[in-house]
């Protein structure tokens, strides 16, 4: 941390000879482990070491040391730094990073939190900072003292002990959601905002609820939500030419981490826009089940693939260990040699073809088609100018297979959008 700001963060497996070691000297490995990562800051800097457990603050007055305890004290001594008991619960941010990376794929991902902040003591630049704050809950907060109807749960909040209500600085809660008046307009504003704006894309009930319902609260949420998702014109038109194949899938192998094994497939035949795009390069992340969409002239070149490729996709996440696709052997092998080519490396990608039934990319593909029509049909000028944020809503909505938004996965937390 700096200046109170968390600039960087990192968590690491244990290793096999390290799952035996007492608490006492896990906590001093991951100091250790943290000054290593971090010297460049830390080298020569005044700077507090904050963690959650006692017996570290002791050490330095200990006398019988043994060998790994000494080493460790000596590479410490080189730094110049207090060790600071932090109470695990006061330390919000590492316990919101560790339990968020828990919970949704807690078998895939098991993360050990350290449960420590550095704080460099010096602030020596100063940064100019632009904030926004999303309009809507500015209205939500100014709304609720003028409707009386939200009285009766703020009276509980003084009256009674269990209650769900809450008040944090003047504002009524619900469980940590913004309690919304019955503002005709206001709520209308929110349920907009979580279904036709072009960073939603019009998503389903569920989805909708699923976003809706971790920011905001009122006495029939659900219903409203619901509603809204069944009546919208453009929703029932979407829904109308979606007639989805029911197939069984095989669960393909479980992937390692994100974007080691994706899954590729187009979407071809799209009205032809002014750039000359026609079709959709579909590639998902099978770990996370972040999607790309990239806009593509079809059919492209396998050489205008992999250039497309280490643009779009290298950039971000690296480069895959293993392709899976419908498509025959006589794709995937040349986009590998091309893969390669593009990325100048003499490193030979094994390969290897398993026919297996992509049921992922066909999901993935069948949204996007229902993403493309609601653009078509909502929105003007080309889709191919709306393929970003589609890719955001993709992204950022909840996912049945992963229960958690792609995003979630990748970053840890759901993307800000205008709406929360
Ligand atoms: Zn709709």
């Amino acid at each position: 941390m700096q200046d109170k700001k968390v600039i960087t963060y990192a968590s690491r497996h244990l290793r096999p000879n390290e799952v035996n070691y007492p608490t006492h000297d896990l906590e001093l490995e991951a100091v250790v482990f943290a000054l290593k990562l971090w010297s460049h800051y830390l080298y020569g800097e005044m700077f507090t070491i904050y963690i959650d457990h006692k017996i570290l603050q002791h050490l330095t007055d200990q006398k019988d040391l043994h060998m790994r305890q000494r080493r460790w004290m000596e590479l410490l001594s080189d730094y110049d730094c207090t060790i600071k008991y932090h109470p695990g619960k006061a330390n919000v941010v590492a316990d919101a990073l560790s339990r968020k990376r828990e919970s949704p794929l807690p078998k895939l991902v098991s993360l050990r939190a350290m449960n420590m902040e550095l704080e460099l003591e010096e602030v020596t630049k100063l940064l100019a900072t632009l904030t926004i704050r999303p309009m809507l809950q500015e209205r939500i907060k100014e709304k609720q003292s003028e409707y009386l109807e939200l009285e009766k749960y703020k009276t509980q909040v003084v009256e009674e002990n269990d209650t769900k209500f809450e008040l944090v600085n003047g504002v009524l809660m619900c469980q940590r959601r913004l309690c919304v008046p019955d503002v005709v307009k206001l709520r209308k504003d929110i349920l907009n905002g979580a279904h036709s704006v072009p960073y939603a894309m019009h998503p389903g009930a569920t989805k909708m609820y699923r976003t809706l319902k971790e920011h905001f609260w009122w006495p029939g949420l659900k219903k409203a939500v619901v509603a809204q998702a069944y009546q919208c014109l453009e929703c029932q038109m979407i829904t109308a030419e979606h007639q989805a194949p029911v197939i069984e899938h095989l669960p393909l192998e479980i992937p390692q981490w994100t974007w080691g094994k994706i899954t590729m497939d187009f979407v071809d035949g799209l009205p032809r826009t002014l750039r000359g795009n026609d079709g959709v390069w579909v590639i998902v992340d099978l770990f996370s089940k972040v999607a790309h969409f990239i806009p593509i002239k079809f059919k492209p070149g396998l050489e205008e693939m992999a250039r497309l490729y280490v643009r779009e996709i290298v950039r971000l996440h690296g480069v895959p260990l293993s392709i899976v696709s419908d498509r025959d052997p006589s794709f995937t092998s040349p986009f590998w040699v091309v893969l390669q080519k593009a990325m100048s490396t003499k490193f030979h990608f094994s390969t290897a073809y398993h026919p297996q039934n992509n049921g992922q990319s066909e999901r993935t593909i069948q949204t996007l088609e229902d993403l493309l029509r609601a653009c078509v049909l909502t929105m003007e000028g080309a889709w191919d100018e709306y393929l970003p944020q589609m890719e955001f809503a993709y992204n950022n909505q909840y996912h049945n297979s992963i229960e958690a938004a792609p995003y979630e996965v990748l970053y840890g937390r759901k993307c800000c959008t205008p709406l929360y």
